[in-house]
This record gives structure tokens, sequence and C-alpha cells, in this order.
């Protein structure tokens, strides 16, 4: 197949609508008789459930990849995971290092990239010292990608100015787990889906996000009709379509109404004492606040009974109550969320709820139990969480602003004493703020598109324009690589080894299985016209403090 990006995106949408016909779930193989030398395990690496896949390979190239049966997926695959063969292969991907000359992007060797690379950084780093510079990355990495980005930059270097994209989206969940749980990670698995007699999905369109999870979710309730779903969405999605109660709350009151089923819970004694007894500390804040009474609990949530908050939630206080009692009397309840209570002013507080609703009734810990948050992005978990590649964090769960934690990387990497500094590094947003302020002079970009993905993007992309940017991307010219310095196309999925995780914590080893795609200097087209249609219009750079009066990044040759 020799697809442009945009024309990938049109038959992603096409086979999408067919598929979504049915349960919302593409649970279909493909069956071609395509002739293969060579079969390989690997992983979809394009969303946090990791399915398993199997890899036909022949002539050095991938030419199908299906299901894995004896993948905790069942051999399904939804519709991106069906286009991994496809993707390898469109027809406008970037195979060359660029480096801007003149205001344009030209090709260029590897060496000459890494040099004006490396030119670039040692001018930022001579004019404002280790905080001048910057690591951006993101959940699509290998772990060992994130990992030694994470060691170069803060133990090298000498910066924490380490961070990346799921700051922007899994960062609520990573800090409800930390505060509540003292470690990171959720604490269910996929196994666990066979057990569950209720599922309690929040925040999440499970259906068409994550589509396989889903499917083993409806192979549940197919088969124990006394399984019960709770979806709470303000929106009827294709989730809702299986749920036996839909609480369509208004957007935002979601803490309100889990403290309200935390309040009915209590009040009708539907929480497991002995439970709570043994292993709950009550806390308003963090394992460093002084612990409270489950009567001052009792009494905080007095403002928060089903009446009272019913109508700011959009809901009657019959439908409360129903979910609490469902919750409660549930053999086994399992917790499903993701960005629609991640990304919100309050998504610690929502996180921290849902993980109370099972530390209250004692639904953790137990096969089918427990509080399972999804991510979207393949390699958030192991690649970013586990490796510590954000500002505050170091490998494991050590943090930079503790000195035994530091001195124990510092001697894992062989380094002097002191050689990590104290300081957090400035976290996503502030990150590019500080881009835009001149603050932070030379940056790298792995493996995301924060001119097209940031909040407020318009703002950010001027910092990127300022700011000496190296942008490393498996693929097409994005909007963050138009305004690079530097452009290094980096390998795929089964073009490179490395290891992912997912969301129930399992690490994948990937093998390279082919070359990254043969140079085919004749055809091939670094074309920022088709990127621009692909991804839909560039907008200007806005003007601004500091801003130029034209963006001086906009023409490119190949
Ligand atoms: Fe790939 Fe995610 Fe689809 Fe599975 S659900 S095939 S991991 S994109």
């Amino acid at each position: 197949m020799n697809l442009t990006r945009r024309e990938l995106l049109q038959y992603f949408g096409m086979t999408a609508a067919a598929g979504l016909s049915g349960s919302g779930c593409i649970g279909w193989t493909r069956e071609e008789a395509i002739p293969v030398d060579s079969w390989h395990k690997s992983v979809c690496r394009f969303c946090g459930s990791g399915c398993e896949t199997r890899v036909g390979v022949r002539g050095g190239k991938v030419v199908k990849v299906e299901g894995l049966q004896s993948g905790w997926n069942r051999g399904r695959l939804c519709i991106k995971g069906l286009l991994n063969r496809e993707i390898l292969y469109v027809s406008d991907r970037a195979q060359y290092p660029m480096v801007r000359k003149n205001g344009q992007l030209v090709r260029a060797t590897w060496d000459e990239a890494l040099d004006a690379a490396a030119a670039g950084f040692r001018e930022a780093l001579a004019q404002g010292g280790p905080d001048a510079v910057a690591f951006y990355g993101s959940g699509q990495l290998f772990t060992q990608e994130s990992y030694t980005a994470n060691k170069l930059f803060k133990g090298g270097i000498g910066t924490n100015n380490v961070d990346g994209n799921p700051r922007l989206c899994m960062a609520s969940a990573a800090f409800g787990y930390k505060s509540v749980f003292g470690a990171d990670e959720p604490s269910g698995c996929y196994d666990d889906i066979e057990h569950a007699t209720l599922f309690f999905v929040i925040g999440a369109n499970m259906a068409e996000c994550h589509p396989v999870v889903w499917e083993r979710v409806r192979d549940r309730i197919r088969t124990a009709p006394e399984t019960r779903v709770i979806v709470v969405d303000p929106r009827r999605t294709p989730t809702t379509r299986d749920a036996t109660l839909h609480l369509q709350l208004r957007p935002g009151t979601d803490v309100a109404l889990l403290n309200a089923m935390a309040h009915e819970l209590l009040n009708t004694n539907l929480v497991d004492a002995a439970f709570i007894e043994k292993f709950v500390t009550f806390r308003e804040g963090t394992a460093d606040s002084p612990p409270l009474t489950r009567e001052d609990f009792r009494k905080f949530l007095a403002d928060y009974a089903p009446e009272k908050v019913a109508d700011l939630c959009g809901l009657s206080s019959a439908e409360i109550r129903e979910a609490a009692r469902l919750f409660g009397i549930s053999q086994a309840a399992m917790s499903f969320w993701t960005m629609g209570l991640n990304q919100q002013t309050h998504g610690v507080a929502a996180n921290r709820m849902v993980m109370a609703l099972h530390l209250l009734t004692g639904q953790i810990g137990r096969p089918g139990t427990g509080p399972f948050s999804l991510t979207g992005q393949p390699n958030a978990g192991g690649g970013v969480r586990d490796t510590g590649t954000l500002a505050h964090a170091l490998p494991a769960g050590r943090l930079v602003t503790k000195e035994h934690d530091r001195h124990d990387m510092e001697k894992l990497w062989g380094l002097p004493e002191g050689r990590i500094s104290p300081n957090p590094g400035l976290p996503a947003v502030q990150l590019f703020e500080a881009m835009r302020e001149g603050k932070v002079r030379a940056a790298l970009v792995m493996a995301t598109n924060p001119a097209r993905s940031l909040p407020n993007a318009d703002r950010y992309r001027e910092g990127m324009e300022k700011a000496f940017l190296v942008v490393s991307d498996s693929i097409f010219p994005t909007d963050t690589a138009q305004l690079a310095d530097v452009f290094l196309p980096a390998a795929m999925w089964s073009e490179k080894e490395g290891v992912f995780s997912q969301s129930e914590r399992r690490y994948h080893l990937v093998e390279k299985l082919v070359d990254p795609r043969a140079r085919r200097a004749r055809t091939w087209r670094f074309s920022w016209a088709s990127a621009s249609a692909a991804h839909g219009v560039h907008r200007p750079v806005r003007g601004g403090r500091g801003a130029r009066a034209a963006p001086r990044r906009r023409a490119v040759s190949g």
C-alpha cells in the first residue's frame, strides 16, 4: 500500500465507520492470503491497551499484522492496530535528517544534523547554563529511550528540565495513586475483568477509545448477565449503550458526585468496616498531612448528601443513591477511567475519590476489584512514570528533591555526588512558557507534537520558534517539526528494539524485525504542503510580546 498520511486517515475513517456500525469495537482480524516468511510476536503501540500482535515478515518487510490469539486481547485488534503494517509504508514518511539553513529546512547527512544539534545546545549552555536547555518527550517512546534521555539531561547536562506530554494527561492519576497508596500505577489487571460483577466507568468512552479492553468487558457481560455497569459521562456514547445505569452528569461535577456516593455508602453502612479498620487511614491531603477519623470524614461529607448535590450534578438523588448501592453491594467492583476524569482542574481530587470508594468498600486487593486508570499513550506508565522522565522525578519512584534518591541515582549512573540538581525542573506548560520568555534556549522534542497538542498551542509555538529546537519523530512532518532547527527522523515500532508497558503494567519486548524503510532519493519528498493538508490548516504564529512580524520558519525544501 502506498498511501499518504491523508489517505491513510481517510482509510481509518471509512473502515472505522464500517466497524462501528456494530458494537463499537472493531474486533476482527485481516484474512488475506499473503505469503509470509516468518512470524513474530509483537505489540500494538497506538494506545495504552497494548494489544498483543503476530507480525508476518517477508522479504525484509512487514506484510501482515494480526491480533495474537493467545494474548490478553484474544486475537482482537481495533482499526489502528490492524493498520500497524500500513503506517510503516506510507509514502510521505520522513526519512532524512534536515537542518535549517537560511531559514529553510534542507536535507542533511546524519553527521551534519548531529553536529548542528550539538552546536545549538553548546551555545545555549554557554549563554544560560544547564537550565537553559530542556528535553520534552512522550509516552510514545520506548522505555530505554526515555530512560536514556533522562540520564543524559539530569545526570549528564545537569538540568531537571525534563518533561513530556504525559504531564498533560496522566499527572492527575499519577498523583492520585501516589498520594492515596504511596505508589503510582493501577492496582488491577485485565484478568480481573472476568471476576468483576460491577464496572464503574467514569470519564471514559472505552467502546471507542479502548475498544479491545471494552470488548473483554462485554465478554464478561455476555457470559455473566448479573454483571452491572455504571457509566458516568455527560454524553451518550457507544459505551453507555451497555450501561445498567448511565449518570449523565453536568461536566465538572464529578467530585461532587463521588463525594455524594461516599456519603451514601457511609450512611447506609455499605462500607467494609473491617477493611477500613485494618488498612485505611483518613487524611485530607498526602501521607504527610495529619490523620483524621472516620467521623471527620463523615462530617466533611455532610455537605454532599445526594439531595444536596443532585441539582448541581444535574442528576436525581435516586440515581446517585442507586450508583452507591450498586457499588456497595457488588461482590467485586472494578473502576475504569481516563482523560474525562484526569484532564480538569480538580483531576487529582476526582482520582482520589474514585480510589476512596474502593477503600471504603474494600473493593481492592481481590480478583475483580480495584481502581484501574486507562492510559492513552502506549508507554506513559513504563516509559515515563517508571523511568522518572518528568521534571520532579528520578527512575523507579525516586524524587529529585530527596537527597537519598539523588545519591542513589548518582551512584547507579557513576556520577560524582551532587551532580543531580535538587531543584525540580520546569513541567510541560511552564517549560514552553520559559522558551517563550527566552529562558530555555534549546530543546530536544521527541515523539510528540506540542505545537499542535499543547493547550493554547499558539502561545507556545512562539517559544518554539524562538528557541533552538531539535525535533525527532518517527514519521510525518508535524507542526512541531516545521519549527525545528534540526529534524531527525526516527525508526518506528518494528524497525528497532525496545520495551513498552501498557495499562495493566505488563512490559512487552518489541523486537526489531525489519530495517528502517529504504531510502528512495528519487521519490521521497518532505512536503509541508501535504503535511498541512493532513493536519488541517497551519495557523500563522500570533503576534505578541517578543513575536516576530512574520514567522521565520516556513520555507522548506527537500
Ligand atoms: Fe492498538 Fe490500542 Fe487498538 Fe489495541 S486498542 S489495537 S493497542 S490502538
